[in-house]
């Protein structure tokens, strides 16, 4: 049951506290504009998450976990938010499974020399979210629609049973663009092309389930491998060392196969049937995990819509113009991953549409004024 709408004279609205809608926050902000965040979920960070590996212990990734040297827009906001990323643990060997077999192999690990953020990559979001002015961020508030009037643009939201209009002089949508077009109305509707467009542009990794397991020490170290391992029996098709850099606990992530019979089934079942797959590759000590933890983002209605239950069968190296061009006279503007032009899909891409969107919405800033 919701309640009578109330209207609320916004600013600049954000809709989506992902890296990228914090970014274009952050951005407008510090150009003295009056901006309001808000976000569905009931914390910031989007596909970046953490979680602890035990409790009390430090956090692990069930999100994005890397970023690379190579990528400007995420070193750079790294830099100005004091954030040291630290270096990716690769000594030792790879273990390959096919068939029956674990393979030793002496190659380096495949994600050697990439980088990981003390406390998971979800500290780059928090960091950001942390520093916007007090009152900007609005968690539980789930945007339903957009309707552009005069002066600005309508934005209706679901907070807590209640509904909500807020008056905003300008948008800036930080969604995936697929989960915009099967979440969001829009008054009048996008142009058709527009449209078409979102609704074809895969989600990056919303697709993909993380297991995470915690051991009291990373032993596989002491045995001379990486962590690192590749299987092609499952059901684990990716292993990394995910722990933390204090050193302890020890912890494994991996990607679960999808699609895979166990991904429909109880957590039990796959925390046996991993277990079981770590203890393959890795011998006995593998068998007494501490914890085990997951998250499945096809299940995310706020990341992903049916249309990303299997992995894309191509994805773009950058989006096409039409996800990034600005509607409805400038106040209807667009950011996310997605609709980068680098490191698509990446947190790189999070970060440089964040950018860009907010940039627009201050090329226009005589309509966020009017
Ligand atoms: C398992 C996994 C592993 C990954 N690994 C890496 C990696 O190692 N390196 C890398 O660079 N990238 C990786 N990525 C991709 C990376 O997470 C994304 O590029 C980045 O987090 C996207 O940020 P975003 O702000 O564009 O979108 P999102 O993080 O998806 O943010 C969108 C936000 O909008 C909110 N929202 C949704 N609907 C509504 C609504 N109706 N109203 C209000 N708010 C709404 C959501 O709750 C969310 O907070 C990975 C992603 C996943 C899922």
């Amino acid at each position: 049951m919701v309640n009578r709408p109330m209207s609320e004279n916004s600013g600049v609205v954000v809709i989506g506290a992902g890296l990228s809608g914090l970014v274009a926050a952050r951005r407008l902000v510090a150009a003295g504009q009056p901006v309001r965040v808000l976000e569905a979920r009931d914390l910031v960070g989007g596909r970046t998450r953490a979680v602890a590996a035990v409790p009390g212990a430090g956090l692990v990734d069930v999100g994005a976990t890397w970023g690379w040297a190579h990528h400007p827009y995420l070193m750079a906001l790294a830099r100005e938010l004091s954030i040291a990323p630290f270096e990716q643990y690769s000594a030792g060997h790879l273990a390959y499974e096919t068939g029956g077999t674990v393979h030793r192999l002496g190659q380096a690990s495949g994600s050697a020399g990439y980088l990981r953020f003390g406390g998971g990559a979800a500290v780059v979001a928090q960091t950001v979210a942390a520093a916007l002015p007090a009152g900007t961020m609005q968690l539980n508030t789930r945007v339903t629609q957009l309707r552009q009037v005069a002066g600005g643009v309508e934005v209706e939201a679901e907070e807590g049973g209640q509904l909500r209009t807020y008056h905003a002089a300008a948008v800036v949508v930080a969604l995936p663009p697929r989960l915009a077009a099967h979440s969001l109305r829009f008054e009048p509707e996008l142009p058709a092309a527009v449209r078409a467009a979102q609704q074809a542009m895969p989600t990056w990794m919303s697709h993909a389930m993380k297991s995470v397991i915690t051991y009291e020490t990373p032993f596989w170290r002491g045995q001379g491998w990486s962590g690192f391992a590749v299987s092609q029996l499952g059901p684990l098709t990716e292993i990394h060392d995910a722990t933390p850099p204090e050193g302890e606990p020890g912890v494994l992530f991996g990607f679960f196969a999808g699609p895979h019979p166990l991904r429909s089934a109880v957590p039990a079942a796959r925390e046996t049937a991993v277990t079981a797959q770590l203890t393959r590759l890795f011998g006995p000590p593998a068998a007494r995990p501490l914890a085990y933890q997951e998250l499945d983002w096809t299940r995310e209605p706020f990341t992903s819509t049916p249309a990303d239950a299997a992995p894309p069968l191509s994805v773009p190296l950058q989006a096409p113009v039409e996800l990034a061009t600005p509607l409805w006279q400038g106040r209807l503007l667009w950011a996310g991953a997605e609709t980068a032009t680098g490191e698509w899909g990446r947190l790189d891409g999070a970060i440089e549409a964040g950018e860009r969107a907010a940039r627009q919405v201050l090329a226009g800033a005589a309509v966020t004024q009017g």
